[in-house]
């Protein structure tokens, strides 16, 4: 390392650390050093916004308020508690890593990266945040911001999904850590590329960094990082079944699933176009249900985004009387009333379909 680049990696822990204690946001779980609720905190915060984060982290705190309650759970009763908060696959791995640390650390949720990483669903980025701010580890931590705020101060070239970018990111993560305070630099590196060094109009006139930012000093913050090849969007159209019954609305768990595994899901089968929307339907209700549907009524559709995928939903609601879903597509199927309904684990995409028939 260079004696300017050591010099600059000095002053940018120093401004950061100053910055980040009298500017950092009161956030639930910066109340804390227990690692069960830093975990828990940083599952939740994988592609989900800060504001929508809290009250769902409050709630499953309170609900499961340490690593045992976690771990002796059902699965059924965490995926109702993180229903509406979407990517419910982080729920299901937090579960088996509960249980994997209560079997394999006696409870006890280790300090290294090296052990961490071992835990099911904890990657490099929630090792190296769990081991620092909850042990105070010299752990470093890479995700999107930390890329961006890298990239800009010194001028790396590479797209942000570049692995050799990654690579050289985490490297420099390692040096530039602080190895006195290295949960609050983690933290306090997050918080300046979510709140100033934005991916869009970063706030450079009140960050605390300009002074060590070759890329502001170069006047060349928007070249950095250069932009990945765009991903194509695969757009799925869904027709969706709301079967009201005497009992209540009709939802299935499926054997095999596209995404959620293990929800319950409003009937619905997938089809070429919206010209087939209704015959598609109608044969849904036919072959897979063994009923039929009377009075259907059209809802305006519904449009989700689940990774690259764009989902419109075309539902129809409509009486059911019998029914008897085919085994072969179902593994189970029940009626939920409108009290029910507000508990159970079911997808965000299904709530949104709910609401436009205005059921929920
Ligand atoms: S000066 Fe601007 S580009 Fe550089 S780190 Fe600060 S906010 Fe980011």
């Amino acid at each position: 390392m260079t004696p300017e680049k050591e010099k600059s990696i000095l002053e940018i822990r120093k401004r950061l650390l100053k910055w980040y204690r009298s500017h950092a946001r009161q956030l639930p779980w910066r109340q804390t050093k227990d690692p069960y609720k830093i975990w828990v905190s940083e599952i939740m915060l994988q592609q989900t916004q800060v504001k929508t984060v809290i009250p769902f982290y409050k709630k499953f705190i309170k609900i499961f308020p340490n690593l045992k309650s976690l771990a002796r759970a059902e699965e059924n009763e965490i995926l109702a508690q993180w229903s509406g908060l979407g990517y419910y696959r982080r729920a299901k791995l937090l579960h088996q890593g509960a249980k994997y640390v209560f079997e394999n650390y006696q409870g006890i949720v280790p300090e290294e990266p090296e052990e961490l990483k071992k835990i099911p669903g904890v990657g490099p980025y929630t090792a190296g945040a769990i081991s620092s701010i909850a042990y105070n580890r010299p752990s470093p931590l890479v995700d999107g911001n930390v890329i961006r705020v890298f990239s800009r101060i010194f001028s790396h070239p590479g797209h942000a999904k570049s692995g050799e970018l990654h690579k050289k990111i985490w490297r420099e993560a390692q040096q530039v850590i602080d190895p006195k305070s290295p949960g609050d630099f983690n933290q306090a590196l997050m918080e300046l590329g979510a709140t100033v060094c934005r991916k869009y109009l970063p706030s450079c006139q009140r960050c605390p960094l300009q002074d060590e930012c070759t890329s502001y000093q170069n006047n060349t913050v928007e070249q950095f990082p250069e932009t990945p090849p765009s991903t194509q969007i695969i757009s799925l159209t869904r027709v969706v079944a709301i079967c009201q019954h005497q009992q209540g609305i009709l939802f299935v768990k499926r054997h095999k699933t596209r995404w959620f595994e293990g929800m319950w899901e409003l009937p619905h089968d997938y089809c070429q176009s919206e010209e087939s929307a209704q015959k598609t339907l109608e044969l849904l209700i036919k072959n897979q249900l063994k009923s039929s549907m009377t009075q259907p009524v059209k809802i305006s559709p519904s449009i989700h985004h689940i990774t690259h995928h764009k989902i419109n939903s075309l539902p129809w609601h409509g009486k059911i009387n019998k029914i008897q879903p085919c085994k072969k597509t179902f593994q189970d199927f029940g009626f939920f009333s409108l009290n029910q309904l507000k508990q159970l684990a079911i997808p965000n995409f299904e709530r949104k379909v709910l609401q436009k028939a205005k059921i929920l």
